[in-house]
């Protein structure tokens, strides 16, 4: 069974999971280490906390006047020479790069590490049309070796140990490679510095756009994106459309938060500012230059119910502390965008429908909201969608069930008062101890992993009269 195989139900994606050994291991060791040094980050920067809440106002200003912003980048972007494509739907997004491809001529691609582009699964399409894609970035490398999907945001190979590596390596290269980061990552420098040199194409995702200078913003850690945005005739940055902030000043608050959320870094090693094609005299950078501008379903959500999700920088915090994404991983989530902004990039993308069994996948602790580097309020957005999910019937009867009475016993205080002696005799056969190990029929399932503390004798409203 694939752990990213949406024909398995969530329950099961996620038990197999929990019993791979190799990934516990990974996952504890990374993310493990991504908590300790985005804190010490924190610890040693004491105007992070003001920059957060500067940081959340300027997303939400923008997302205020999107459509002003993003015009105002087009014509900026123009301005240098790039031409600006707006994609609604991963489909559109996918012709506009299949498109430059076909009439550039082009038959291999590099890649830098990009989200967006995993969003709208352009390297299948690239392929299916006779050009090659190549990732470049050491993460997602490995896993285009292993024919796998990312399975973190920032750390596209953090399910797998050094050892798993190694075994790629060996098998793809025929011989015998030692666990060794250094090693595996020269390897890699090796076999990807021709491809550099030989691509047509160079596409990217990006960070940020600065709509009054037209200035895209690569922030990576290896040098591949310079590489990508330099080395190729063409080169083609896929971006979703909330990422652009109004200028170079709000991007420098952006910066300082989002290396230290993601990886303690005071800053990424390089921060790749692009602006436009090769201009003359340069003496390098690309012919042509494209950006394409991303919806799909981004700007429905600017008036919706996950309206701050589209505040998210993809730093990666919040998956880091999520106590479910730290035992389960990014796979078994199935979708592009794991853990606990996954979950509502998955319902913005793709309906609430399809995230009816995830929005559970949350213990609420709100470990997420405080680790995000713009504050925004997770756990909130997962109750809101658990309710929409619910008001939609899209929930298993049983549970619509429960929740549906519970919601009239509970607002209404006769009921309560007559449902108490009630539920303390049907719980009568299955309460041992003071707890409910095990319930019947369709409700079954909601005490295989879990107990619940029976009905005391008296409430505290029953003892409240007689209490002095
Ligand atoms: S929700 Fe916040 S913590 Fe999570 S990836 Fe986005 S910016 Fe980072």
């Amino acid at each position: 069974m694939s752990e990213t195989d949406l024909s398995v139900p969530f329950r099961r994606r996620a038990g197999s999971a929990l019993g791979d050994k190799h990934l516990q291991e990974a996952l504890t060791i990374a993310t493990t280490k991504f908590i300790g040094l985005r804190r010490d980050a924190f610890d040693e920067f004491p105007e992070g906390e003001r920059l957060r809440d500067l940081a959340r106002e300027i997303k939400e200003a923008t997302l205020q006047h999107l459509h002003r912003y993003v015009e105002q980048l087009i014509d900026s972007v123009e301005r240098l020479g790039g031409h600006v494509h707006y994609a609604t739907t991963p489909e559109e997004a996918r012709r506009v790069v299949l498109d430059i491809a076909a009439r550039t001529g082009a038959r291999m691609a590099v890649k830098s590490k990009s989200m967006a582009s995993e969003e709208i699964h352009l390297n299948e399409a690239l392929e299916a049309a006779g050009v090659i894609p190549i990732e470049t970035d050491l993460g997602e490398y490995i896993i285009q070796l292993a024919h796998e999907r990312p399975s973190h945001i920032i750390a596209p190979a953090i399910h797998k140990t050094k050892g798993q590596v190694a075994d790629l390596f060996a098998k793809e290269l025929k011989r015998q490679v030692a666990a060794d980061p250094e090693e595996l990552t020269r390897i890699a420098r090796v076999e990807l510095r021709q491809k550099f040199l030989e691509a047509d194409l160079g596409i990217t995702g990006a960070n940020f756009a600065v709509a009054d200078t037209g200035t895209v913003v690569l922030v990576t850690n290896e040098g591949n994106g310079r590489m990508v945005t330099s080395l190729p005739r063409v080169h083609v940055a896929v971006m979703g459309v909330e990422k652009v902030v109004p200028s170079m000043t709000d991007l420098m608050v952006f910066l300082q938060i989002l290396a230290k959320s993601a990886t303690g870094q005071k800053l990424s090693v390089y921060t790749t500012l692009v602006r436009g094609p090769r201009r003359p005299g340069e003496l390098e950078g690309p012919d042509e230059f494209h950006l394409v501008l991303l919806d799909n379903g981004r700007i429905r959500q600017i008036a919706g119910p996950l309206r701050e999700a589209l505040y998210c920088l993809r730093c990666g915090a919040c998956l880091n502390v999520c106590p479910v994404y730290r035992q389960i991983g990014g796979h078994a989530y199935g979708y592009t965008y794991p853990g606990p902004i996954g979950i509502l990039l998955t319902a913005m993308l793709e309906g609430p429908g399809s995230v009816k069994d995830l929005a559970h996948a949350s213990s609420l602790c709100g470990a997420c909201a405080d680790a995000c580097p713009v504050r925004i309020d997770i756990p909130k957005m997962l109750v809101e969608l658990r309710r929409e999910i619910h008001e939609a019937r899209i929930a298993p009867w049983t549970e619509r069930l429960a929740y549906g009475l519970m919601e009239k016993v509970l607002a209404s205080p006769s009921l309560y008062r007559w449902s108490k002696p009630l539920a303390r005799l049907l719980q009568r056969p299955f309460a041992r101890d003071g707890r409910i190990r095990s319930v019947p029929l369709a409700f079954t399932e909601w005490t295989r992993t879990r107990d619940l503390p029976a009905l005391a004798p008296q409430t505290f409203h029953e003892q409240w009269p007689t209490l002095k």
